[in-house]
């Protein structure tokens, strides 16, 4: 299942976090990625020196510049579309700018990508996005504008999975509670409160996530489309 020689893979957001282990298991299984960064230019080329992949600079939230590294990377086979940000607080004061961005980071953008994408992707392709169980489930306040992006996604996914079945091609949100990454520490103020609303009250390793992104990108899987696959450790159940 986990052999992905031949492969051309690109991860949106890979110099860190989940992202980052996505690389590295698609390296390991013998793909040619390419990843993209914004803000940690030293991570991203530290990932690259130790998987062989390649770094691209690209923002997600500049339209331009994102849309033009996903065609640069030509006839993708899979493309997981990561890169997200987080930003909590009350709406009636969280600045509108933070949150514009935040909608153009993890909504805009995964359009996008995903758009481009599928222009160029060859039969059978894959497009995985990373979205939240917070898409399905806002547990306490002070979410609202993550957990309109991480709905938003699903639409995303449902949208393209329709639009691109005919190819072979399937889209899928993957869905993760928490997951130890500078995002969301698992030793951070939150981590107690977290772990109260799971089945399995500790967060997730990024490796947990990218092998069920793994196994979606598989041929094994090329019958799931369009659906959301939650990995949260019972937290939204
Ligand atoms: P991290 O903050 O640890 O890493 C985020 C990654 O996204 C980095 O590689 C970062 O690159 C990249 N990124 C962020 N903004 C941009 C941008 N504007 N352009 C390009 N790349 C960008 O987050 P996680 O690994 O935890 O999160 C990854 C995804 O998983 C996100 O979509 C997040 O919403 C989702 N998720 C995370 C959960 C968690 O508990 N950690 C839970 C549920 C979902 P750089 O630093 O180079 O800009």
């Amino acid at each position: 299942m986990n052999d992905f020689s031949g492969k051309s893979v690109m991860v949106l957001g890979g110099s860190r976090g989940i992202g980052a282990a996505i690389v590295r298991h698609f390296t390991a299984a013998g793909a040619k990625v390419s990843f993209s960064y914004s803000g940690s230019p030293d991570a991203a080329a530290a990932v690259a020196a130790e998987t062989g992949a390649t770094a691209v600079k690209a923002d997600s939230a500049n339209r331009d510049e994102l849309i033009a590294a996903v065609a640069g990377a030509g006839a993708l086979d899979i493309m997981v579309i990561n890169a997200g940000v987080a930003k909590m607080g009350d709406p009636l004061t969280l600045d509108a700018d933070v949150v514009d961005r935040l909608i153009d980071v993890n909504v805009r953008a995964p359009y996008h990508a995903g758009v481009e994408a599928g222009r160029r992707m060859n039969d059978n392709g894959r497009i995985i996005i990373i979205g939240s169980v917070n898409g399905d489930r806002v547990p306490v306040a002070g979410l609202t504008a993550y957990a309109l992006s991480k709905s938003a996604v699903q639409g995303i996914g449902r949208g393209l999975a329709r639009d691109f079945g005919a190819r072979g091609i399937t889209v899928n949100v993957v869905q993760p509670g928490p997951v130890d990454t500078d995002m969301n520490p698992a030793e951070g103020p939150l981590a107690k409160m977290l772990h109260g609303m799971m089945a399995i009250p500790r967060h997730a390793h990024a490796d947990e996530i990218a092998a069920l992104v793994l196994f979606l990108a598989s041929p094994a899987a090329a019958m799931i489309t369009g659906t959301t696959q939650t990995i949260d450790g019972g937290m939204g159940i």
